[in-house]
């Protein structure tokens, strides 16, 4: 089976072109997703993860061909900074869903994966009990040159993981660095993961990430921290009513939970329940995804329109030189971008 661990993401040149020159049959991928089928589901994902040109078109049917049978899930955004805890609480609320029944998938997005082609989360052996269950689909990161690429990769996943029947989607995310943003813009819902003690300056938390958040839980609430969780869990709370209400009217909830024992994960669940029931009901989860598809027109048509401009023969050179002047204050931003412009369209 393909892509069960972290591991995969390793860049062996070989591995690689094999990869790029796989043959991919959309209708059988896309009988094989609708029926639940994992392995035919994660070679779907590798195609559109595949920067192959002939792939694309492929990628592109089958995701058209699989949208209408998408969107029954709750997706659930985590995030929170490297330590807090999230892989281990994830396979405690993952395994949970799993006992109730629920087909989960796991994806992630994280930036460093494009940067420095490893991923922080990809070499740790993570979410032991989620990668051999059943129920359960775990998909590291996809490299790309950009943020953007990822984050489209990971909503074209998503669309394919609720084809093939998971319900709950939940995408983590590093808590560093923009992927944050590009996580919210693709759930419905948003954990915020905090450590007992420290208020959120101490623990590099931005108010954009608070202001974000649905739902936040002061995590590792165990052992000799059960105490400052609750008085953690407290001042936040407090905290919370300093930002602007939610569009949607939902009061951000602020829990306690400890991944490793398992404490507190009902009582997430029920808050989870309870936001889809709030957000189902004032019609604000349809739109929000609505807003959301939106969005991602709006990114793609920049991002598509950007890879046309550079490709196009002595774009390149000349954004190049033009960058320089920019920063040595030789022309302004607005004029050179005038000029690339006008280069392009002729
Ligand atoms: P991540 O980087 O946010 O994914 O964090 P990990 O899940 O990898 O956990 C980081 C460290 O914290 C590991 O050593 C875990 O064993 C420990 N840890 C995670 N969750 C808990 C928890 O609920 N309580 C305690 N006491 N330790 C935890």
């Amino acid at each position: 089976m393909e892509s069960k661990t972290p591991r995969d993401r390793s860049i062996n040149p070989k591995l690689k072109n094999l990869r790029r020159n796989i043959t991919f049959d959309v209708d059988q991928l896309y009988t094989g997703i609708l029926n639940g089928d994992i392995v035919h589901l994660s070679k779907a994902i590798t195609l559109i993860e595949s920067t192959n040109p002939k792939h694309k078109k492929s990628a592109r049917l089958l995701i058209d061909k699989c949208l209408p049978h998408a969107g029954d899930s709750i997706r659930i955004g985590i995030t929170g900074t490297p330590g807090v805890g999230k892989s281990t609480f994830i396979e405690s609320y993952g395994s949970f869903l799993i006992e109730q029944g629920t087909k989960i998938a796991v994806l992630t997005i994280d930036p460093s994966s494009q940067i420095s082609k490893g991923s922080i989360l990809g070499d740790k052996t993570r979410m032991d009990k989620l990668s051999i269950a059943e129920m359960a689909f775990i998909r590291p990161s996809p490299a790309g040159d950009s943020l953007g690429g990822v984050a489209r990769k990971t909503r074209e996943t998503i669309i394919l993981c609720e084809a093939a029947g998971f319900k709950r989607i939940l995408i983590e995310t590093v808590g560093v660095g923009q992927s944050e943003t590009a996580v919210h813009s693709m759930v419905d819902i948003f954990l915020l993961l905090l450590l007992p003690g420290g208020g959120d300056e101490l623990q590099g938390i931005k108010r954009g990430i608070m202001e974000m958040a649905d739902i936040v839980l002061v995590n590792k609430a165990d052992d000799d921290r059960i105490k400052l969780a609750k008085q953690t869990k407290r001042d936040y709370k407090n905290a919370m009513h300093l930002l602007p209400p939610k569009e949607n009217n939902w009061i951000v909830k602020v829990l306690t939970s400890s991944g490793l024992h398992g404490a507190g994960i009902n009582e997430l669940e029920a808050e989870v329940q309870d936001f889809h029931a709030h957000t189902k009901a004032n019609d604000s989860f349809a739109k929000n995804r609505a807003q959301q598809s939106s969005y991602w027109l709006e990114e793609s048509i920049n991002q598509q329109l950007l890879e046309t401009f550079t490709a196009k023969e002595g774009m390149e050179e000349l954004l190049n030189k033009l960058r320089a002047d920019v920063t040595e204050n030789k022309i302004s931003p607005f004029h050179a971008a005038e000029k690339l412009i006008q280069k392009f369209l002729n």
